[in-house]
């Protein structure tokens, strides 16, 4: 199996029987061409986290951001050492209870948090937190006092 980067998600090779609920499609660069032809990369360990979270939820999981090729990531204002330019997914919050999709993350293995008004990130890098701005601070706070105020350091 091919893993890594890929200069186009086509070169995947997608077992759909693992990951039934996700296309490398909806996780490749989002550029449409304008900086690279659709890179991904293909981390099968991510890809089970993504997938044992959508278990958990039982609910449709949209990926807003997966992986960015570098000028892609510059582009949309992404941190120049972004997880996104390897694989990390920011996962539209519409649909989802907050704590409940951040219970689900933490319980599939993502260990690294962006905390977002619209959207989570997650990636699986040891213990990152961060909060996109003020408002997504005051969103968030309270579900992370609920859920568990150990786990957040
Ligand atoms: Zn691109």
């Amino acid at each position: 199996m091919k893993t890594g980067l890929l200069a186009d998600w086509r070169a995947a090779e997608w077992d759909a029987r693992r990951w039934p609920d996700f296309r490398a499609a909806e996780l490749a660069c989002k550029c449409g061409g304008r900086f690279c032809g659709g890179e991904y990369v293909h981390d099968p360990v991510f890809l089970d986290a993504l997938q044992r979270m959508r278990d958990a939820l039982g609910a449709p999981v949209i990926v807003n951001s997966g992986h960015r090729c570098a000028l892609w990531n510059a582009h949309v204002g992404g941190a120049p050492a972004s997880e996104h330019k390897r694989i990390a997914a920011d996962i539209r919050l519409a649909g989802h209870a907050p704590g409940a999709l951040l219970r689900a993350a933490r319980g599939a293995g993502f260990s690294s948090f962006g905390f977002y008004r619209s959207f989570l990130h997650m990636d699986l890098r040891p213990g990152r937190r961060w909060f996109g701005g003020a408002a997504a601070r005051r969103f968030w706070s309270p579900v992370i006092i609920e859920e568990d105020m150990a786990w957040w350091k």
